[in-house]
């Protein structure tokens, strides 16, 4: 018997190298576990019906004498990442037998080191959410309180890592898809740089703010995923090389700045305030410095990106017309045709979106909100650049609550409120990493909540530095 739940992909590593147990042996205790807690959780929409044949393959390999840093690790895929000839659905009905013609870059490079993938996993639909309650194919629940919701885009994926479902998973980030669900389940969820991961083969949503992230059970395990899928590529022109920034050296003493009146403002909960002070004592007591800083425009990401992710969204999803891809509604006329579709084919999230996205595009309204929103993109732009001139990282709770009950946020707003610490880093385009900080106790459950690190571009390896040094001293 594996012990799952205290393996880790560098442990896995080395076992499979040293044959403890074969990439066959891991594949079917992961799909074992799957059999045993799927059902319930949701987190899968689909697992594959080659896994030991791609475990099989991934032996092969190993007896050939070839070590990769994920040969033989059983990942999952968030269900918006293209896998040649597999379904891809973007949890949509839209999609909902859509094959991929061809590998997103990410499951190229994952390929070409063996990595065993398991199945594509639930998410809101198109990712537009945080709690996979907006997909067409059920909520993911949380596996701390299964009354709770995952949270999300990426529950699907963070609830397979966090649920001994997967060793591992790739899901994406517009405005923290991947950390926030990490922050809700207790698990490491990491957010690149824009442009350090390839976009190709990535279901679009806000082109300007989509990232593919790593999820995790710890920090080392997502940094081996992160420098096996990032890179340079011919095939997404707003890819960066390792060269694109300067590169940040780690000091001894890295200076944390706070922006106290954010992080614990209003309607951030009682515990989750508490929870953020202690971690940020514990970081003193380690030895970083604190530095009480003020950004003042950060109040108004939210609302920038309620206005330029749903114009992206916009445009990005014109291209699900009926005709091109998926679901088709015959109508009376061409223009029937595509209201039949998209009336059948779209969730109300996503309809939702794209009308936002279009009014706030459109000639009379342009420059009173997506110009708007741009110039404080800028602004924001300016004052993060000032503030990372004087502090090496930014530190804020992951998402100002936990995890909420399946049904209680019914109205919109509640729920993008949820967002407010996340989506700065995909405004602006910088990195960012949610780290398990605590539990806080609820009707008898406990629930996970995370804390957040922010860095300037570039400079993931301080992100993974200040997370390993975490990891290590926030039980202390
Ligand atoms: N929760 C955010 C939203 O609803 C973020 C989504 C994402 O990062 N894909 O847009």
């Amino acid at each position: 018997m594996i012990d799952l739940a205290a393996l880790t992909i560098a442990e896995a590593r080395k076992k499979l190298d040293g044959k403890v147990f074969s990439a066959v042996d891991l594949a079917q205790a992961y799909l074992t576990e799957i059999e045993k807690k799927n059902k319930e959780l949701n987190a899968y929409l689909e697992v594959y019906d080659d896994v030991l044949e791609q475990a099989k393959a991934a032996d092969e390999m190993i007896a050939k004498g070839e070590s990769h840093p994920l040969l033989g690790i059983p990942l999952a895929i968030k269900d918006v990442i293209l896998i040649k000839d597999r379904k891809v659905s973007a949890a949509s009905k839209i999609l909902e037998n859509y094959k991929a013609s061809y590998d997103a870059t990410v499951i190229l490079k994952l390929k070409k080191q063996g990595v065993v993938f398991l199945g594509r996993t639930n998410t809101d639909e198109f990712a537009m959410g945080g709690s996979t309650e907006n997909s067409a194919f059920g909520v993911t629940k949380n596996p701390h309180d299964t009354s709770r919701v995952s949270g999300g885009s990426s529950g699907g994926s963070v609830v397979a890592v966090a649920s001994n479902m997967a060793l591992g998973a790739l899901g994406s980030d517009t405005g923290g898809s991947v950390r926030e669900p990490a922050a809700f389940c207790g698990i490491v969820g990491f957010k690149p740089t824009y442009g350090r991961v390839s976009r190709y083969g990535l279901i679009a949503m806000g082109s300007s703010l989509d990232c593919i992230g790593e999820i995790a059970k710890n920090v080392r395990d997502a940094e081996i995923i992160y420098n096996a899928v990032k890179g340079r590529d011919d095939l997404d022109s707003t890819t960066i090389s390792d060269e694109t920034y300067p590169k940040v050296f780690s000091k001894d003493k890295l200076v944390i700045g706070i922006p106290y009146d954010f992080a614990l403002g209003e309607g951030v909960s009682p515990e989750v305030r508490e929870n953020f002070k202690q971690a940020v004592e514990k970081l003193k007591k380690f030895g970083f410095k604190i530095k009480d800083i003020s950004l003042k425009n950060v109040d108004m990401s939210l609302a920038v990106y309620y206005i330029i992710m749903p114009a992206e969204v916009s445009t990005n999803l014109a291209r699900f017309d009926g005709v091109r891809y998926g679901l088709h509604k015959d109508g009376k006329n061409l223009f029937d045709d595509y209201k039949l579709t998209k009336g059948a084919g779209f969730g109300k999230e996503v309809r939702r979106r794209i009308l936002i996205g279009t009014y706030v595009l459109s000639a009379g309204y342009y420059d009173a909100y997506y110009g708007k929103a741009q110039l404080i993109r800028d602004a924001l732009k300016e004052e993060f650049n000032k503030t990372f001139n004087k502090v090496d990282l930014i530190a804020t709770p992951t998402t100002p609550d936990t995890a909420w009950k399946i049904g209680e946020k019914s109205d919109p707003l509640s729920a993008y409120l949820a967002d407010i610490f996340t989506v700065t880093a995909n405004i602006l385009g910088i990195p960012a990493i949610s780290l398990p900080s605590g539990f806080i106790e609820t009707e008898d459950k406990k629930l996970p909540l995370g804390i957040q690190f922010m860095a300037p571009h570039g400079a993931e390896d301080l992100l993974f530095d200040v997370g390993k040094v975490f990891e290590a001293i926030k039980d202390n």
